[in-house]
């Protein structure tokens, strides 16, 4: 067995004891794999050890990587800064978006989604600790994002998504978690974009139905692009 093989086993089984642990079932939870930064090579093996859902960063490196795995069933998540000029690519080549912030956003990737295709999935963006250099709307602009996507017929609005700030102690970061799952139960969405490499345990205890892992899976991205 490779080391991603493995790797995937591990946070597997770790999924199913903290999702036990808090009372939940482990198949409410998906893991979506974080292949930025890593090789075509990295995600076939994943895939073949029965990985399907890829989270890409970059627009460009994404697509490239589509190209060359197109003979994959994959299920591509865009869960990086979506710049205005290259929402079209966005809404065509991927089946989710985790970090919708804006109406303008949200009004293109709808506009632009090909018709034959199924409405787009997204998760809104929240930036919960209002850090100035982080995408993502501040909660209080949240209802009204949430009533004007609830008009676009091409995109699904299906949760929320958060990165919480860095240098924070696990209870601290626990109660990010938990303040963005009091804001799902309150708008009524089924998916909690949230937990990564080094804290996706909170985030399952806390609710996620989707955590985004990378290092633990792939190991440490090399520094330069490919
Ligand atoms: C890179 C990235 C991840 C994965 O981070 P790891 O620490 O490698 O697990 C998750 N979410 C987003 C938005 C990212 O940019």
């Amino acid at each position: 067995m490779n080391a991603i093989h493995e790797h995937l086993l591990n946070i597997h089984q770790q999924i199913q004891s903290t999702a036990h642990t808090a009372g939940r079932k482990a198949d409410t939870i998906k893991l979506l794999a974080v292949s930025k930064q890593q090789s075509t090579a990295a995600i076939r093996e994943a895939y073949t050890a029965g990985q399907y859902c890829f989270g890409e960063n970059y627009l460009q490196e994404a697509l490239e990587k589509m190209q060359e795995l197109a003979d994959l069933a994959i299920e591509w998540h865009f869960i990086g800064r979506i710049q205005r000029n290259k929402t079209r690519l966005i809404a065509e080549h991927f089946a989710w978006v985790h970090t919708v912030d804006s109406i303008q956003i949200a009004e293109r990737l709808d506009a632009q989604r090909p018709a034959n295709c199924l409405p787009l999935q997204i998760c809104i963006q929240v930036n919960l600790a209002h850090e100035s250099q982080k995408a993502g709307i501040p909660p209080e602009e949240l209802p009204a994002l949430i009533n004007a996507i609830s008009a676009l017929p091409q995109i699904t609005l299906r949760g929320l998504m958060l990165i919480p700030p860095n240098n924070l102690t696990e209870a601290e970061t626990l109660a990010y978690f938990q303040k963005l799952a009091q804001l799902q139960q309150s708008f009524h969405l089924d998916t909690l974009s949230m937990g990564m490499s080094r804290d996706y345990p909170l985030a399952i205890a806390a609710g996620a139905t989707i955590v985004r892992i990378g290092s633990a899976i792939f190991g440490n991205r090399p520094k330069v692009l490919k």
